[in-house]
């Protein structure tokens, strides 16, 4: 079967080379983010390449994540940074997946899966210094950290936090975070315990905040190329990895006044010439980008006009010339212009982050 015209084209050597200037820069060990199909660029695929070129560790969100990198081979560390549930603890050991432990009844939970399985579980302690989402509050930890370290069923590993306003270099809520965990981190010189890996650098973490980098640091999205926000600054040569392009499927000339789409939404002052393109918010193309959103034909820039359907869009080529198959990008490069994930995201008004997650598997993927 002849693939569908629309493909996700991923460069594995841009997150190689992403990988290695994220580890120059920040000049400690990586555990590579690959929650969410590795940010839509493939979960296995980006695993394997990450692997085979020295990743530190890598970290997900799920069990289920974790697992389908064990079966496929993956033999370096996994953390599993979501909160662990209850009754899937005893499914992280064997899996030999490390486990996120974010409260006093979730370790008795993995202590109970470890006692039954016979085999100490590997964990990392989650503190919260200001996210309010999962963790054990700084200010209240030292009962959670003497419990893990008491605990004849837990190796712990790590111990860590969660920044909430890295991708912002003037918010002055990191330092905050960086103070509270820095205590937190003490109860274990109090306790004459060994000083497990400290990280909490995600992302905005590595690019503007020397302080976060401590033992290990989390990039997700900067190892894929992609910037987390407006505010960021790029202090890292990263490259983009994903490329989504497409072809015209349809050429028509549409008249003054006809409307394009549902909702009959938008309607040319002027004859003008409309390509439509075979992908749509079916397959995470968001359909807020309707009559905002650009492409490139033909090395040029163009705009979505109407509402974007499940499985189409269209493009007012204007005057332009275009043909059936004419390649159409709409992220990444074609001859000199581009278009980034940062300004698609910018477009339908939201992050960088849900553009990448939201493509999904309709799509196919081809590695280079
Ligand atoms: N660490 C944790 C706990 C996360 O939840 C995430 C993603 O949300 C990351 C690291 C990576 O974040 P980013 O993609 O901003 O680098």
């Amino acid at each position: 079967m002849t693939q569908r015209p629309t493909r996700i084209l991923v460069d594995l050597d841009a997150i190689a080379h992403n990988l290695r200037a994220i580890r120059a820069h920040a000049g400690v060990p990586v555990m590579a983010i690959v929650k969410a199909n590795a940010y839509g660029h493939g979960l296995v695929p980006v695993a394997l390449h990450l692997q085979a070129q020295g990743v530190d560790q890598l970290g997900v969100a799920f069990l289920e994540e974790g697992i389908t990198l064990r079966e496929a081979g993956i033999k370096v560390p996994i953390l599993v940074l979501g909160g662990i549930f209850g009754p899937q603890a005893a499914q992280f050991i064997a899996h030999d997946l490390e486990i996120t432990v974010s409260s006093l009844d979730k370790l008795r939970q993995v202590e109970d899966a470890a006692r039954g399985l016979g085999r100490k579980a590997t964990i990392h302690l989650k503190i919260d210094t200001g996210m309010e989402r999962i963790g054990v509050h700084s200010y209240s930890c030292g009962p959670f950290i003497e419990a893990a370290v008491a605990s004849p069923w837990c190796t712990i590993k790590g111990i860590y936090s969660h920044l909430a306003c890295a991708d912002d270099p003037g918010s002055e809520m990191t330092a905050l975070q960086v103070e509270r965990f820095g205590e937190a981190c003490t109860h274990f010189e109090r306790l004459g315990a060994p000083m497990p890996l400290r990280h909490l650098a995600n992302s905005g973490g590595v690019l503007h905040f020397p302080d976060t980098w401590l033992d290990i640091v989390r990039p997700g999205i900067l190892l894929y190329g992609v910037l987390p926000d407006p505010l960021s600054q790029a202090t890292v040569d990263v490259r983009a990895a994903l490329s989504l392009v497409s072809q015209v499927v349809y050429f028509k000339v549409v008249k003054a006044g006809h409307p394009v789409s549902y909702g009959a939404t938008w309607a040319p002052e002027h004859d003008t010439r409309v390509v439509t393109v075979p992908i749509g918010y079916g397959d995470g193309w968001p359909r807020a980008l309707s009559s905002r959103g650009e492409v490139l034909v033909r090395g040029r820039r163009h705009r979505i006009v109407g509402r974007i359907c499940m499985d189409q869009f269209m493009v007012d080529i204007g005057q332009d010339s275009a043909w059936n198959e004419d390649e159409v990008v709409l992220v990444g490069r074609q001859g000199d212009a581009s278009i980034t994930a940062e300004a698609v995201a910018q477009a339908a008004g939201t992050i960088p982050y849900e553009i990448l997650t939201g493509l999904n598997q309709r799509i196919p993927r081809v590695y280079r």
